[in-house]
């Protein structure tokens, strides 16, 4: 009797949970403990940094009481898990920083405040990149997070989670919550979700709230859900999505019911690839677009071949905005209204720069060093000036030479599959970014991206594509995604990666 409950639990999706919550095979209390309870067995996946068991059942149980008074929302019951960036009442938010670690926000970003009113249960708050600053998890001032699968070739090497939302990936992969949020400003969301064999979606720019997201670069920076299948994230973005005049770039429109297009057709629909996302592929990324193509001409898809010659400027541009920006945002951390500061200052100046110096960590400081250069007099208009102007070449270049011609296009998500710390280690910077080669570009153009779980590399980890879209065109990539996860199958491939039940 206990397994048959352990294992109705297991691996539930969003639509799955709610299925089970109506029809009462278990309430959201006892969800909510079977999750807490993994957290706790498995915390050497180090995917969660703070988690308070009390105020999870707490709202558990209270969500029990709405769906036995009959109250029906969509997240009613659901336990999801929150990224350390956005702010939540009352609860630790640090960005996985040290010099916001003792951080407690006095109030609720709006996306997660979203997710509340819709019925949400708040496991804790997951794992990061500081400031998600990185694409491995491995810039964390709490330390490394891991992925619950190894490679075939070398199954002792722990795997990092991808970044920055890495905590999330993780969580989600290894069944420790049924969704999480993510934010991505280069590639945050669909980088991990890729790693893990996960759905991740960074909606266009505007489509969710950044009020109470901790910036790092907020020209750049969109929230978005990493979930187990492509249903669930279009039912939690719908939730996470909204008009908020607290934001100002937040943009006024209509939230469509996504889940609606899931099981959509997508027949004639024009898909294109582009061939500077093409060059350079590896055998076995090219192998996986192939297959992926053959799905959709079997689906009914017309595929275009397409040249955008500015996506190759995109990451260098984004690696000139992004520091930019954080050095101005990053600038409000100097030990006086709080967060992190430094013992025994004997004037500000010191206070100033011990604060910052022993508060951020390298990545973060290399990235205020840089975006203090180029928009420093002397280099502004080299760099900085030029990158805006490249920025709008690129999303001129979506707009006249793609959308114009295709209604979605196909690409890596990712150069490669997930990697070990100690590769991660032996990457240098720069190295690093070119993890974000297929990613950036859509945030550069302010455009909507989707990676979806397509196949197995041949050393047995997941291999996810993504999907462009134009602006606010999430449905057209939903409907797109969920044809590919059936094709892919990719349920029944997981089952050969995840490690033995971990408990
Ligand atoms: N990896 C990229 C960076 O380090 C993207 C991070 C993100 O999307 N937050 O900037």
């Amino acid at each position: 009797m206990l397994k048959f409950a352990y294992e109705m639990k297991k691996d539930l999706t969003i639509s799955a949970a709610r299925r089970g919550l109506a029809a009462g095979e278990f309430s959201s209390f006892e969800l909510t403990e079977y999750y807490l309870d993994r957290i706790e067995r498995n915390s050497d996946l180090n995917a969660f940094v703070t988690i308070d068991r009390e105020k999870s059942l707490f709202s558990a149980r209270k969500a029990d009481e709405k769906i036995a008074g009959g109250i029906n929302m969509p997240l009613l019951g659901i336990p999801i898990a929150v990224k350390d960036l956005f702010c939540t009442n009352g609860m630790r938010t640090t960005a996985c920083s040290r010099i916001l670690s003792d951080f407690v926000p006095g109030y609720e970003s709006t996306v997660t405040q979203n997710l509340l009113d819709d019925g949400a249960v708040f496991l804790g708050k997951t794992n990061m990149d500081e400031f998600a600053m990185g694409s491995a998890n491995v810039t964390s001032y709490f330390g490394h997070c891991f992925l619950p699968f190894r490679k075939k070739s070398n199954p002792s090497v722990k795997l990092v989670p991808g970044g920055s939302s890495g905590g999330s990936a993780s969580a989600v992969s290894s069944d420790l919550c049924v969704a999480a949020t993510g934010s991505d400003t280069g590639g945050s969301i669909r980088q991990p979700a890729s790693f893990a064999g996960l759905v991740g979606i960074k909606p266009t720019y505007g489509l969710c709230s950044r009020w109470g997201m901790i910036a790092f670069a907020s020209s750049l920076d969109q929230a978005g859900p990493i979930t187990k299948t492509v249903e669930d994230a279009a039912i939690m973005l719908k939730s996470m999505a909204g008009y908020d005049p607290k934001d100002s770039t937040s943009e006024n429109i209509d939230i469509p019911d996504y889940q609606k297009v899931i099981g959509q057709s997508i027949k004639g629909l024009r898909i294109g690839l582009v061939s500077e996302f093409m060059s350079g592929l590896s055998q076995e990324n090219l192998a996986l677009i192939e297959k992926t193509c053959s799905w959709l001409k079997d689906s009914g898809c017309e595929l275009v071949d397409l040249s955008l010659k500015t996506v190759p400027y995109s990451l260098p541009a984004y690696y000139i905005i992004a520091p930019a920006e954080a050095s101005s945002n990053l600038a409000r951390y100097d030990g006086v209204r709080y967060g992190y500061r430094a013992e025994g200052c004997r004037t500000m100046e010191e206070l100033f720069v011990r604060s910052r110096s022993e508060g951020f960590g390298e990545e973060v400081k290399r990235r205020i060093l840089a975006g203090t250069y180029v928009l420093s007099a002397g280099y502004y208009d080299a760099y900085y000036s030029k990158a805006l102007k490249i920025r709008k070449m690129i999303s001129n270049d979506f707009r006249d030479n793609a959308f114009s011609r295709v209604d979605a296009i196909l690409s890596m998500t990712t150069p490669t599959p997930a990697f070990s710390v100690e590769e991660s280690d032996k990457m240098t910077p720069v190295e690093m970014y070119l993890n974000d080669v297929f990613t950036v570009t859509a945030n550069i153009a302010g455009l909507p991206g989707i990676s979806i779980p397509a196949g197995l590399s041949g050393d047995g980890l997941p291999m996810g594509v993504q999907l462009i879209g134009d602006k606010f065109q999430e449905e057209i990539l939903l409907r797109i995604a969920h044809v590919l996860e059936k094709c892919a199958n990719f349920g029944e491939l997981k089952k050969a990666v995840l490690m033995e039940d971990m408990g």
